[in-house]
């Protein structure tokens, strides 16, 4: 048995076989070949192969996830039948007497730039379809094997170096039991991502990749970060017996479903959850949201190929807003950047992504595609409870800019007789330290604050959230945050606004105990968190968290924070 440490990043435990998400290695030599027919043949096999298994995918991808996801695989079966990019190719075999791998990758290589170049959305994504089945072609040609997830029909554990958000959100919950990677941190997105499908995750093993074949049996432990490989039968047989416990537990936990979240001293506050589509919703209600904190819009564009319409948009935010029922539902605009991108809306490649030309400060610069999203929430809020909140905003400006964009946008829809809410809060993440500095003077324009630690903690300690080697700079009880997370609470107060918290420090069972003596007014979290945390508050006196939260600033180091935090609490 080999036993791989990681970051615990989804609850539960998952026992299934592995299977690798890994991309082969498709590098090759060119060759000078003497048959010249034979090796067109065998391009010609490769794209029948690669036809099949796209057929295939795209049949299974209708079957689970809809016709709109399927349209992909429309696009790439066009592309391996087109005579224009196929025609060159074998005549590049026959003029020069070359591989079919060489010739494939040149012609396809130039194809793709040039679509690249002109700069047409459209272009680009023929572009991106070319690259991705010119790649298919080479692994039936080189004879490896291109894994793909929605292909899996059986039980088992995903193991990949990274899953990207988009990958992420096709995993379906009823074959995918659990996942590990090799990077990645608590606050990495395919982290987030699992834990809104409640599916058990252990990110940043290192070695997950190189320690695991497939087929290989695996004990994932979402609960302390442990990777367990072809374990022998009493240790399954011990983590079978863990599952029953936590279940136990889990039903414990729902006995609160229902009733409101409030300190053994009789402060109550609002336990919300971050959600990344409608369909999470079933999952908020099922363990007791009060609301939603934080509804992540940028999967709504992502995994798709072109930007949802206006319509579309407006549908999922009035889903979200009528199933809430009235309770607040905080809908974040566009954050995409950073490690989330669009394969439509090709960005620069930039050194620093997480610093870069991310969230507020790329819809302020596309403000077509900001507008848009604006008349969706603007038109919803007829539905429910809304609350809009802007991203990143490091600036006053910014925060005025993207403010005044929407007030042109509502008083645009109530010109042409639209009916728009008239209660609308509008409101920010405080995730940049120059805002959280900054607390006092936002707070009096904003309606209310919403901090977002994963970035604040990042941006604060200079630590890459992506990069398991810093993951020990994520310091959420180190005393330089909590101070900031004090000046943003105690701002918003001063000016009787609402302070709130949807990074996922707020969900976290040692930081939920200085929050509350902070004076936090909503957690959101995800949503398997909820009735956890629902539980421990009622066990914590207000006053006593005071006193708690008053010495942890004094303290000196995180780890000093946490033990203090343990003691009082234990
Ligand atoms: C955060 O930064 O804390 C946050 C909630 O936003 P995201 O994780 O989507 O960057
Ligand atoms: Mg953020």
């Amino acid at each position: 048995m080999i036993q791989l440490k990681g970051i615990a990043a989804s609850d539960g435990i998952a026992i299934a076989k592995a299977y690798r998400l890994v991309q082969p290695d498709l590098t090759f030599t060119k060759i000078t070949i003497q048959d010249i027919d034979a090796e067109q043949q065998r391009l010609v096999a490769a794209l029948e192969k690669t036809e099949e298994e796209l057929a295939a995918i795209q049949r299974l991808t209708h079957e689970k996830l809809g016709e709109e996801e399927a349209a992909i695989f429309g696009a790439h079966l066009l592309v391996v039948k087109d005579p224009e990019l196929i025609g060159p190719i074998k005549q590049k075999i026959a003029d020069e007497a070359v591989n079919a791998e060489y010739a494939l990758s040149e012609i396809s290589a130039m194809f793709v730039s040039l679509f690249e170049n002109m700069d047409d959305e459209y272009m680009s994504e023929r572009a991106a379809d070319i690259k991705d089945v010119s790649n298919r072609v080479l692994a039936h040609l080189l004879g490896v094997h291109i894994p793909n997830p929605s292909k899996i029909s059986e039980q088992v554990i995903i193991v990949a170096n990274d899953l990207t958000p988009s990958e992420t959100a096709q995993l379906d919950r009823n074959f995918v039991l659990g996942f590990t990677t090799d990077i990645g941190g608590r606050t990495s997105h395919s982290a987030i991502m699992a834990r809104s499908l409640e599916i058990p995750a252990v990110v940043g093993t290192g070695t997950a990749t190189t320690s695991i074949q497939d087929g290989d049996l695996l004990i994932v432990d979402g609960l302390t970060g442990d990777v367990l490989v072809n374990p022998a039968e009493n240790v399954v047989a011990t983590y079978r017996k863990k599952v029953e416990n936590f279940t136990v537990q889990q039903a414990e936990w729902a006995t609160l479903l229902h009733g409101k979240t409030i300190s053994k001293d009789g402060v109550q506050v609002e336990l919300a959850a971050n959600i990344g589509s409608p369909n999470d919703l079933e999952g908020v209600l099922r363990h007791g949201g009060e609301g939603i904190g934080l509804y992540r819009t940028e999967f709504l564009y992502m995994g798709r190929e072109n930007l949802p319409s206006e319509d579309e948009q407006f549908t999922a935010y009035k889903m979200v807003l009528e199933g809430m029922e009235g309770k607040a539902v905080v809908i974040r605009t566009l954050d995409i950047g950073g490690d989330k991108n669009l394969p439509y809306l090709p960005l620069q490649d930039e050194m620093n992504p997480f610093l870069g030309h991310r969230a507020i400060r790329l819809c302020l610069d596309h403000q077509d595609i900001f507008r848009t999203q604006l008349r969706a929430l603007l038109r919803a809020s007829n539905y429910g409870n809304l609350k809009i909140m802007f991203p990143m905003i490091a600036t006053l400006q910014e925060f005025r800019d993207a403010k005044g964009i929407l007030l042109e946008e509502k008083e645009n829809l109530l010109a042409k007789g639209v009916a728009v809410s008239e209660q609308i809060e509008i409101g920010i993440m405080v995730e940049i330290p120059s805002t959280a500095v900054m607390a006092d003077i936002f707070a009096k324009e904003v309606d209310f604050f919403s901090i977002g630690t994963n970035d604040l903690i990042q941006y604060t300690m200079a630590a890459d959230r992506m990069n398991e080697k810093v993951s020990y700079l994520y310091q959420p009880y180190n005393p330089a945050i909590l101070r900031l997370v004090k000046i943003v609470i105690d701002a918003a107060h001063k000016e009787k606004k609402w302070a709130g918290m949807c990074g996922e420090m707020a969900g976290d069972e040692y930081a939920v105990p200085l929050l509350l003596g902070l004076g936090l007014d909503e957690f959101s979290m995800s949503a398997t968190s909820i009735l956890k945390t629902r539980s421990l508050i009622k066990k914590l006196a207000v006053a006593d968290m005071q006193a708690l939260a008053t010495e942890a600033l004094q303290l000196a180091t995180s780890d000093e924070v946490f033990d203090k935090v343990k003691q009082a609490v234990n």
